[in-house]
């Protein structure tokens, strides 16, 4: 239920009418009111000192399913079909503006299926099918140098999959080559890589350092030997040690691991082991996802035997042990899922008020564009996203027959632009703030605003946001609802649709 100091708030919270939607809805009370309510409001606990039961309280009241919101809106709510023209015309308003760019390559071949994989991946040990692949990303790369009409410098590559580092030397080096023939990287650019630590070769690293990459993300997900089993992916953490000693010594100065907690057999003992060999590794950055379990929609977890999953309560008691472990181990919690190191420009980005959110996580660039390269992959444009075929062997073939991969993605319109810097903002800097969002981007503040802001009334009863200035700020707390504060905020969700999605804590 929705209560009444929620109404004043958010008209004060909503800034100067000339920035809103004409036909925002009037909510006319007066700040007194707040003060007039006489119900009680946490103050805001942290992780620290709210007791775990409490936690327990708050995820069964307000847990349910919803997006992750790397993207607003989320891929199943695009409109699907795109004008014929429009891929062609973001791209040249891309190349006119001369914003930043990053580009993501999407390389989906893997050795073997990890049970617990949410990736678009593909299961091949075939040179011939690889080998076709590569020549479909450097025509994929071919054609958009022709639109752009010249080289366009990068300032961030990252290779994802997949595992980038299955193919063969090689069609490696042959793919980064084409790249940075028409995507050159900045100098400062990032370039990063993900890694499957079981096969990636001295060779493999030795040629991706040579081009300039220096960031290395890492599957671990857990090291015990019991859980590792029952996700089909074994990996000794002597294996998982020694790769990261040679990535760095081979010129790797920056390791992230990811981490998963919720997969079959944890217990908290065995994720102590799992954490406390996060201290040893000393990675960079850390990312610790919840396991998404969707049998219905990725067949391979029918592989995972489901009364082994740990319990609500265990799931949450182990979120809550690893952010206590990080943060008691000098990382920053970023946003949603990530830790970094005070001195890694992720944490930096996040002091300064850079953090964005995008198709690649975390960036520490605001307002980047991003060309998606490869099958699956997306770009991310000022008003458009597309998305190419997501089957590798329709993907070449697409390619092939020119002029484009893109088989689907959603124009924005101001209300999207809006809400997508809206969400953007609470995800990456934990604020909701609509007037700001108003003077930063021009846009006015659609209509359905007030609404969703009246409806965070029960989070920040609960402690999980409080109010500043114009606006709201999420609690520590608060940040394990992350996903649920966004979910006022976007038009396209609906108790039906939000079932597609994993559970939001
Ligand atoms: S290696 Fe990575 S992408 Fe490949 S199946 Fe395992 S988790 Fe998925």
């Amino acid at each position: 239920m929705v209560g009444r100091a929620s109404f004043v708030l958010w008209h004060s919270l909503l800034g100067p009418a000339s920035t809103r939607g004409s036909a925002a809805p009037k909510l006319v009370c007066a700040p007194e009111a707040r003060k007039a309510d006489s119900r009680p409001t946490m103050t805001a606990p942290t992780l620290a000192n709210i007791p775990i039961e409490r936690i327990l309280e708050l995820v069964d009241r307000f847990d349910t399913r919803g997006p992750r919101y790397t993207s607003y809106p989320t891929v199943p709510a695009w409109q699907g079909q795109l004008p014929s023209d429009a891929h062609d015309a973001s791209l040249a308003a891309c190349k006119r503006a001369a914003r930043p760019i990053a580009v993501y390559l999407h390389l989906p071949f893997c050795a073997q299926r990890c049970w617990y994989c949410g990736c678009n991946a593909v299961v091949t040990g075939r040179q011939d099918r690889m080998e076709r692949y590569v020549t479909a990303v450097e025509r994929e790369i071919a054609l958009l140098g022709e639109r752009f009409g010249s080289a366009m410098t990068c300032d961030q590559l990252h290779l994802g999959g997949g595992t980038p580092t299955h193919l063969p030397v090689g069609l490696l080096e042959s793919a980064l080559d084409r790249l940075s023939a028409q995507f050159p990287p900045s100098e400062q650019a990032e370039r990063s890589v993900e890694v499957d630590p079981r096969n990636c070769s001295d060779e493999h690293l030795a040629a991706l350092v040579a081009r300039g990459f220096r960031r290395i993300s890492i599957g671990v997900q857990d090291v015990d030997d019991q859980v590792q089993k029952a996700v089909g992916r074994v990996q000794p953490l002597a294996l998982i040690r020694s790769f990261v000693e040679r990535a760095r010594k081979i010129g790797f100065v920056n390791v992230n691991i990811d981490l998963i907690y919720g997969l079959p057999l944890q217990t908290q003992d065995s994720w102590d082991k799992t954490l406390n060999s996060m201290a040893e590794l000393r990675p960079d950055r850390l990312a610790c996802f919840g396991f998404a379990y969707l049998p219905k929609r990725m067949k391979h977890q029918k592989a995972i035997d489901a009364t082994t999953l740990p319990s609500a309560e265990l799931r949450l008691r182990l979120l809550l042990q690893a952010n206590r472990f990080f943060t008691d181990n000098g990382y920053q919690a970023i946003g949603m899922d990530h830790f970094a190191r005070p001195e890694d420009e992720l944490s930096r980005a996040r002091r300064d008020g850079r953090l964005w959110r995008s198709f690649m996580g975390y960036t520490t660039i605001r307002g980047l564009e991003l060309i998606g390269i490869g099958c699956s992959s997306i770009s991310e444009l000022q008003s458009l996203f597309c998305q190419n075929e997501t089957n590798p062997d329709r993907y070449a073939e697409l390619v092939e027959a020119g002029p484009s991969a893109v088989v689907r993605g959603h124009q924005l319109d101001d209300d999207d632009r809006y809400r997508k810097e809206l969400i953007s903002e609470l995800m990456c800097n934990l604020e909701i703030r609509p007037s700001m969002i108003s003077e930063r981007s021009g846009l006015p503040v659609p209509e359905g605003i007030d609404e969703a802001l009246v409806a965070l009334a029960p989070y920040e009863q609960a402690g999980l946001v409080e109010p500043i200035a114009q606006g709201y700020r999420v609690t520590e707390v608060g940040q394990l609802f992350l996903r649920n504060l966004a979910m006022p905020f976007d038009r396209y969700l609906t108790e039906d649709n939000r079932k597609v999605f994993s559970r939001t804590v």
